[in-house]
């Protein structure tokens, strides 16, 4: 007998520069809250979108492989990192797409990101491709707020809850820059296989 089951994968894209622990439980979230077969967390390659030059592919794809490793239904997506030039989150899900054509995608992002979200790279196909997951960054109200500028196409966005985690990488970035940071003081900021791979790498810090 065929199967009714719809399959659903969602995007989670990142410079995770380093990954922290709000970007795991916001994955989390979503595996929980939309009920995802599978999580594509997508370290992106050149982003067009940040003023600053991001640490090498191989740190931030190691260190997302660390932060992720105990979530099973997590695919730490490689084919950002792969792409020459700039990268676009919608040549990822027409990827996607072309690879699962039955599959419903689901976009994750904060709402930081979606603030800007109208000046990403051919943005309706993005709506029309798949149904946007906003996360509040730091406020309750922040991205509902938000959700009124699209009325029209209301159901292709969705909140998704999230107790609110003021974290940031580059917070991490300058706790570690300024000498300050010792592994234990991003603790409880990231996994702790990334604050090891931090220390011992000297990701954000001179040898
Ligand atoms: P930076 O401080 O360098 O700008 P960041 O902490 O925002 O980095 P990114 O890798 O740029 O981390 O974020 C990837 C995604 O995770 C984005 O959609 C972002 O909105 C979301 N995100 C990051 N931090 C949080 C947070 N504390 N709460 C909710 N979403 C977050």
């Amino acid at each position: 007998m065929p199967s009714t089951h719809q399959k659903r994968i969602g995007v989670f894209g990142g410079a995770f520069d380093p990954p922290h622990n709000a970007h795991v439980a916001l994955a989390q979230s979503a595996l929980e809250q939309l009920g995802l077969d599978s999580l594509h967390v997508v370290p992106t390659g050149y982003a067009w979108h940040k003023a600053r030059v991001l640490s090498a592919p191989e740190h931030r794809l190691a260190m997302t492989r660390l932060a992720f490793q105990d979530m099973p239904r997590v695919e730490v997506d490689e084919r950002e990192l792969q792409r020459a030039g700039p990268t676009f989150t919608i040549d990822t899900l027409e990827a996607l797409q072309a690879e699962n054509p039955d599959a419903q995608l689901y976009l994750i992002m904060g709402a930081d990101q979606f603030a800007a979200f109208r000046q990403w790279h051919r943005w309706q196909a993005i709506v029309g491709l798949a149904i946007i997951c906003i996360a509040d960054r730091a406020t309750s109200t922040a991205a509902k707020a938000q959700f009124d500028a699209y009325s029209e196409q209301k159901d292709r966005f969705l909140a998704l809850p999230l107790a609110p985690m003021p974290v940031s990488a580059t917070q991490i970035r300058q706790l570690m820059a300024s000498g300050a940071g010792q592994t234990r003081e991003i603790g409880d900021l990231v996994p702790e296989p990334v604050a090891r791979y931090i220390s011992v790498n000297h990701v954000y810090s001179p040898r």
